[in-house]
Parts: C-alpha cells; structure tokens; sequence
C-alpha cells in the first residue's frame, strides 16, 4: 500500500500513478474536503481513459475503488511507503517526517517529493532518517516519466534500491541524484532561465527573440514561456532556493527581470499575464512592455541574432550539466536521461555539448565569462579539463 500525505497537485498525481499501476493508495489532507476533491479529479482523469478506450469500465471503478482516505496523518503509517506532497515549506515538512516516524513501521519508508529542500534536513527531523529519501516527481505525475531518487547521507541503500524499483513498478525512470540544491533538473533548468533572463536585462535580446530561438532549437517553449507555464513566483522562489543552497554562488543568481515580473502579479497563465500577456482563450499576445530591460540600442549594444541565442543558452547548459557531473551529483548519461525525461528537452545536455564541440562550448564562455567576469560564466574546470585533451562526457552517442 502506497501512502500518500497532501491531496493538492502533485499527491493526486502521485495518487493516481499508483492506483493505475494496481496498487492501494491512503490518501491524507489536513484541509476539509481536500482528499474528496483529490479523489473526484483522479475519478475524472481515468474515466477519460474509458472514453479514449484505453481502459475498460471494470478497471475504471477498480481503479478508484482503491484509492482509500485517512482521516489522520498518523493513519497512513500503516502503508508500506508514504510519499509527501505538502507544500514546500522545511518546517511543514520536518513537523509531518517527525509525526509520521514515530507511528511507522521499523520498515516503512517515507519518501518527500520536494523540488528542492535538503533530504538531509527532512531527513534529521524523523525517529528514523535512514528510512527517508527524496522521490521527486514531475508534474504532471501520470504523463512525466522521471522520478529523482534523492538518497540522504543517512538513507538505507536498500531503501533508495527500493524506491528506484518502486518508481519502475508505476511505469516510471528512476535517476539517483545526490542531495545537492536543484538535485539533477531543477538546477540544470536553472541555466536555461538565467541566460534567457541575463541577456534580456542586458538589452541583447528581447524576450520575444529568446523564445523564438529556443523554440528553433527545438525546445516546446521558450525560457519564458515555460517560466509563465510554471508560475513567474515558483520559479522565482525555486531559482533563490537554489541560489542560497549554493551560498549565492553568481552563477545562480536569479534577475531583476524575474522578481519584476512576479513582484508585479504577473504571474504566468495562472494569472492571464506574466512575460506575455494571455487572450481569454488562453492565446499568447505580446510581451510585457514593462519588463524594466535596458535598451540595447541607447547604449549602442548589437542585438543578438537567433543563432548566437541559441549558442549561448546551450553553452550556459551544457556548464551547468558538467558542473553537476563534476559535484557528483549523477553520472553523465543520468544527467541526460534526467533532462530529456524531466523537461522534454529534446537532447540530454551533454549529448548536444559533445555534438557543439566542447572546444567551442569553453570558446564561446570563456567570452561570455571576459565580458561579464563576475563568475556566473566561469568554466566549469570539468569541462575545461575535458576540452583541452580531447576528451567526452558519453562514450557513445546515438
Ligand atoms: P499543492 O499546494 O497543490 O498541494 C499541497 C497539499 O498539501 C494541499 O492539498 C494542502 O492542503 C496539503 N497540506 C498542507 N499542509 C499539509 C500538512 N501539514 N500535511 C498534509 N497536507 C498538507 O502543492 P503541490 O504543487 O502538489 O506541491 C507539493 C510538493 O511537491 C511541494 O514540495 C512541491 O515543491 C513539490 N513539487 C511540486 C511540483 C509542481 O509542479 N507542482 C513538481 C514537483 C514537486
């Protein structure tokens, strides 16, 4: 039996990805009526399945009848696995770890979908930490097929095998990251935001231009796009949790651009504007006009043409990827699986900096890094190592 703590989004999801893989699922939410809303949406999901004809009536109800409900918190410690999905707040969570450990099994396994809190600190706050783990999914839960496994220094290796094996069992990749702000996607992703933000800020491109070259690159959305997809506040809040994990390395450090457009309201499709402003009919219309970017043509700076866009979000990726493979946060081909499962991206990042050249990848940030020297550019000496001897991230390539 799957536990599963907090009937929002993501425990919903979660909730439904076990009971379609035939597991039983206890669900629990502190908010009234919370956990009926779970379960009607989750209801309405699968009998979509039916009419699609994916799925027989017979298998619809077996499938909801196996969602059950907890009044308490404590009741789900009866379950082999209980999985946390409340919101992102460390103390919320460390409170929920330290009930739950008390109640559970010296078997049970309690795992925390966090995008991006320590699993150590999670960790610290139970009776038992070597039982927790981070099992981050992605949203949404029953179309992303990753899951990071995030063992804590403390974790049980065999809880870690078992979660991975776990993840499989609800038809779902699992990647083990270490427990390093971001883990493998979310910090990766960063880069993807944060040159399309930096040179905007810069006057070097309009947000408009970014979007549309990274789209030529063949990615689903723009930086910004995605970012209105997200929440313009989410993705603030998960860039400055990432940028403090890592002690305000420059490298992470968010933009102005970003708070402007979230300190404003604008906050993406959820609030009908965010980069862009939205038609009723959820159609994308301009860009904000108020996004506060310099003016590249008063300081006399040459805009940047699609392809230099392009070669410089890569080339942001591409460090940042081999800066988690250096950290020891995933083996090179993990990395990759992560970002094309994680994101839809449509190549792993190393993959794309070994087809570049990563001569040229080091090249082109080592001008990045002359024009802006304040460490958000600098190589990653991995990288560098790698460039200079000839040397690949993968062996092989497809
Ligand atoms: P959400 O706000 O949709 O749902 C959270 C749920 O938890 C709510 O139903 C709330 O009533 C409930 N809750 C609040 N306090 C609780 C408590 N003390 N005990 C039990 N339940 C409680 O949030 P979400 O988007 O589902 O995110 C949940 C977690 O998953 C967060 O840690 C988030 O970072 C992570 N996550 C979110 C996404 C995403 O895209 N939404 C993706 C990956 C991971």
């Amino acid at each position: 039996m799957v536990g599963v703590l907090g009937a929002g989004t993501m425990g919903a999801g979660i909730a439904q990805t076990a009971t379609e893989a035939g597991l039983e699922v206890l669900i629990h939410d502190p908010v009234a009526g919370a956990t009926d809303r779970a379960r009607e949406r989750i209801a309405a999901f699968i009998a979509r399945k039916v009419e699609k004809g994916e799925l027989s009536e017979v298998e619809r109800a077996a499938s909801v009848a196996r969602i059950g409900t907890s009044a308490t918190l404590e009741g789900l410690a009866v379950a082999g696995i209980v999985i946390e999905a409340i919101p992102e707040d460390m103390e919320l969570k460390r409170d929920a770890f330290r009930r739950l450990s008390v109640v559970a099994g010296a078997d049970t396994i309690l795992a925390t979908n966090t995008s991006s809190l320590s699993v150590a600190r999670i960790a610290s706050a139970s009776v038992h930490p070597d039982r927790v783990v981070g099992m981050h999914f992605f949203n949404p839960v029953p179309l992303m097929a990753l899951v990071e496994v995030i063992p804590g220094p403390l974790t049980d290796p065999v809880v870690t095998d078992s979660v991975a094996l776990m993840a499989r069992l609800v038809g779902k990749m699992p990647v083990i990251s270490a427990d390093t702000p971001g883990f493998i996607v979310n910090r990766v992703q960063r880069a993807y935001y944060l040159e399309a933000c930096r040179m905007v800020e810069r006057g070097l491109a309009d947000v408009t231009a970014v979007d549309d070259a990274m789209r030529g690159t063949g990615f689903r959305l723009g930086p910004f796009e995605l970012a209105d997809v997200v929440g313009t506040d989410v993705n603030l809040a998960a860039g400055i949790a990432i940028f403090e994990g890592f002690f305000g390395d420059p490298r992470y450090r968010p933009c102005l651009v970003q708070r402007r457009v979230a300190d404003a309201g604008r906050l993406g499709r959820k609030s009908n504007a965010g980069y862009y402003d939205y038609g009723a009919d959820g159609g994308r219309g301009a860009a904000w006009s108020q996004i506060g970017a310099r003016s590249a043509d008063a300081w006399g700076f040459t805009r940047l043409a699609a392809a230099e866009i392009e070669a410089r979000v890569l080339a942001a990726i591409v460090n940042e990827a081999a800066s988690a493979v250096a950290d020891g946060v995933a083996s090179p081909e993990a990395i990759d699986t992560a970002m094309r499962l994680g994101t839809n991206w449509p190549d792993g990042p190393l993959a794309w900096g070994q087809r570049i050249g990563l001569v040229s990848v080091v090249r082109l940030l080592d001008s990045m890094h002359a024009s802006v020297p304040d460490g958000r550019y600098r190589v990653t000496p991995l990288l560098r190592h790698l460039a200079d001897r000839g040397g690949m991230f993968l062996r092989s390539q497809d």
